[in-house]
């Protein structure tokens, strides 16, 4: 009976997983990724690739999102940490043939420059491949491909390697812009590679403890269109470590995932190693939403400099109203021993700053910012 209660069971399973495998929805994985901007005065952002789903939030005209899966006219995509779905018929391709006409033409004419002092030439584009070789300050390439922030370059012994394009500058100029014939497009895709500002030296021997702002249990601010300060902490660290670790630094992070961390852990992680800064990394909020910016908190006197180096790059390198650094009485800044700040990144109560905030275009360039400001600080 037994026996054959089993074989029905596993029997039927067979069959779940033919039929599933049969009907599963058509999901069309995108090449990489897709760059749409938002065509509508505003469009819904839903849990799920159906207009019954739960609405979680909006985006408005203009806004720009990377997309990695369409189902059904639907595109996924990600919104305050989050795997979220919109309409795609309100949503118009900043990758449209004559964008990557232009992109070709890129390929094909420029050639860069390694602005830092050393990086890492890698087997594919992002930190997580192999460093194959390694280049120096003013060693220049011809770029054979792009994708996303990172060049294809062709070495000197005739292999091909990825190199992070924010470490690098380009010569030659930039792009005609007569190639493209849709100049509202164009100018952001064009510029795109453009906006991030070479890191200007090397971190090479220090370590930097970045230390993500709150984590399950605890969501932090909870800010317009139920962006959540935990997942935007989350995703803006990401950028932040990646490209300290471009620039040399050796970098342990207090949390590496949606879970809580107490405060006296995040400082005892710091103090046990040999940490030369630690940068805790928040979003703010206010109940009165005109207020903006971002600030630079330091809890020692002599944190003082830090702060201001990293709160002047941050200010030169982004739009949000520079509030500038401040002394501050929190715990995680008191119990560390290293140099510690925390860095406020923008008001997520502020329609202005959450618009822009949540962007990689700017987490991105937050974390050159930072990135940027610990070398002037070190110098
Ligand atoms: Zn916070």
């Amino acid at each position: 009976m037994k026996r054959k209660t089993s074989i029905a069971t596993l029997f039927s399973m067979i069959l779940i997983v033919m039929f599933s495998y049969l009907f599963s929805p058509a999901i069309t994985h995108a090449n990489g990724t897709d760059t749409y901007e938002v065509s509508s005065s505003t469009l819904n952002i839903r849990s799920a690739p159906s207009n019954e789903s739960s609405i979680v939030g909006q985006f408005v005209k203009g806004n720009q999102l990377t997309t990695f899966k369409e189902q059904y006219g639907w595109v996924q995509t990600y919104y305050g940490g989050k795997e979220v779905w919109v309409a795609k018929h309100h949503l118009v391709p900043v990758s449209t043939s004559n964008v990557s006409s232009t992109t070709s033409e890129m390929k094909e004419n420029i050639s860069v420059t390694v602005a830092a002092e050393s990086v890492m030439i890698r087997a594919g584009a992002g930190t997580n491949y192999k460093n194959t070789h390694s280049a120096y300050q003013g060693d220049e390439f011809d770029v054979i491909s792009s994708q996303g922030d990172w060049y294809q370059v062709k070495l000197p012994n005739g292999e091909t390697g990825w190199i992070a394009s924010w470490l690098t500058t380009e010569v030659g100029g930039v792009v005609s812009e007569s190639t493209a014939s849709d100049s509202s497009n164009s100018e952001s895709v064009t510029n795109a590679p453009e906006q991030q500002p070479a890191s200007s030296g090397s971190l090479a021997g220090y370590t930097i403890v970045i230390d993500p702002g709150h984590g399950g249990k605890d969501p932090g601010s909870i800010g317009l269109g139920d962006v959540w300060e935990k997942d935007i902490v989350y995703s803006t660290s990401n950028h932040v470590v990646n490209q300290l670790k471009e620039a040399g630094a050796n970098v342990i992070t207090t949390r590496s995932g949606d879970y809580f961390v107490s405060l006296e852990e995040r400082a005892r992680i710091s103090n046990d190693y040999q940490t030369d800064a630690f940068i805790s990394i928040h979003y703010d909020s206010f109940p009165l939403l005109s207020v903006s910016g971002t600030t630079a908190y330091y809890a020692h006197k002599e944190d003082q400099p830090l702060a201001a180096d990293i709160q002047s790059s941050i200010a030169s390198s982004v739009e949000l109203t520079n509030r500038g650094s401040m002394q501050a009485n929190y715990k995680v800044l008191r119990d560390t021993t290293a140099p510690s700040v925390l860095l406020e990144l923008g008001f997520i109560s502020n329609q202005y700053d959450v618009n822009i905030v949540q962007t990689d275009d700017y987490q991105r360039r937050v974390a050159t910012a930072i990135t940027n400001g610990l070398i002037q600080y070190f110098k």
